[in-house]
């Protein structure tokens, strides 16, 4: 199938997800110039939304013209020097690729695992190491739609950096990076800010600056260098580093906008009534879910395959006859888990409603 034959996908899985159509209307704007005065305004606006969804005033918020995972690079690359002994709790998928960014950074890592569906515990990270330089975790944890304590690790992270990684919480569910004390976090727009992928919002407070690699292995996600990119603080000489995205830090601007104008707030609890009627809904259509009560991501479901049910026929049934995208499970859960996202536009009631629907009759006839 072309994708011009395609009207129109629910994409209901870990992936990216339907987008704000305040962030699409944006992508179809005429283009800014990157050095336009009137997109170094929307940058700076951008910036300003990102630290209100960070829940930071760090004054080196940006967007990081990259994709998440180039998010976590700039983290480890700019903050690990040789030798460091960086803690790392894993629960997942993105824990483990953690583990082997740090690696290449020349960390010294200590990889601490819990079990899949389970949230990584603080006290057992804290106490890995008697002198960690960064202690790390993943907030929302795609593969297994778990949530972890990052307040706990920040209350009890003492001389070590926190390095976080909120792809998946960010404009869904609680998250206070300068509250929790959170040094250095990295993300991504393709999930809850309900943005196309292919930025990496990202953080770092004075803390982290201070300690930083004076010369980073990589040139393009060198922090020192980008101070001029983003005009470091409001109003300061912008200096060329590398050509913007310009429709992306538009599209974001314009979605952070709108996140502003329903409220924080009022978009966490949207998400996590979504999420609790769907995890409510698939547990009375008799299915069990997989991530450990008390955990659950509302924004991104996991859910067993009931025995005898060839998880991929439902993939395809739903994808076939409802336009409808979910996610499979990840590495040795791959055909005995679902990822059901309901992220930013989708968490509604009537995306909830459409899912569970569907999901009754492919599980009946596929
Ligand atoms: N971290 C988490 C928790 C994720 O879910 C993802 C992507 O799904 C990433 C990192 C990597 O982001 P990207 O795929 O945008 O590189």
């Amino acid at each position: 199938m072309s994708a011009a034959t395609i009207a129109f996908r629910h994409l209901f899985g870990p992936g990216p997800t339907n987008t704000y159509p305040e962030a699409s209307l944006a992508l179809s704007r005429p283009l800014l110039g990157h050095l336009d005065p009137a997109f170094l305004a929307e940058m700076d606006h951008a910036c300003e939304g990102l630290r209100r969804v960070w829940g930071t005033q760090n004054r080196r918020t940006l967007p990081l013209s990259a994709t998440g995972s180039a998010g976590m690079e700039a983290a480890f690359v700019n903050t690990v020097h040789p030798g460091d002994v960086v803690v790392i709790g894993v629960n997942g998928l993105f824990g483990e690729r953690m583990c082997d960014v740090a690696a290449r950074c020349g960390a010294d890592v200590v990889r601490v695992d819990f079990e899949w569906g389970q949230p990584v515990d603080a006290e057992r990270l804290v106490t890995a190491h008697p002198h960690p330089r960064i202690i790390a975790a993943v907030h929302a944890e795609t593969s297994t739609g778990v949530r972890s304590d990052i307040a706990a690790l920040g209350a009890a992270k003492g001389d070590a950096l926190l390095l976080v990684d909120a792809v998946t919480s960010i404009g869904g569910i609680e998250l206070r990076a300068d509250d929790w004390g959170i040094d250095v976090g990295y993300a991504g727009t393709q999930k809850c800010l309900g943005v196309a992928p292919g930025l990496a919002p990202f953080t770092i407070n004075e803390r982290a600056w201070q300690r930083r690699v004076a010369k980073p292995q990589s040139w393009y996600l060198d922090l020192g260098m980008l101070g001029g990119y983003v005009g470091e603080a409001s109003g300061a000489k912008r200096t060329y580093h590398h050509t913007a995205p310009v429709a992306m830090v538009v599209s974001l601007a314009a979605a952070l906008d709108r996140i502003g104008e329903e409220g924080l707030e009022n978009v966490w609890a949207r998400h996590q009534g979504a999420g609790d009627a769907l995890q409510h809904g698939l547990q009375e259509m008799g299915l069990e879910l997989f991530a450990a009560d008390g955990y659950r991501l509302p924004e991104l479901t996991t859910v067993k395959v009931p025995a005898g049910v060839d998880s991929a026929r439902v993939r395809g049934y739903l994808l076939d006859r409802y336009d409808i995208e979910i996610g499979a499970g990840v590495k040795q859960f791959a055909s005995s888990v679902w990822r059901i996202g309901l992220m930013g536009p989708n968490a509604n009631p009537g995306s909830v409603a459409l899912i569970l629907a569907a999901l009754k009759d492919a599980i009946d006839r596929a």
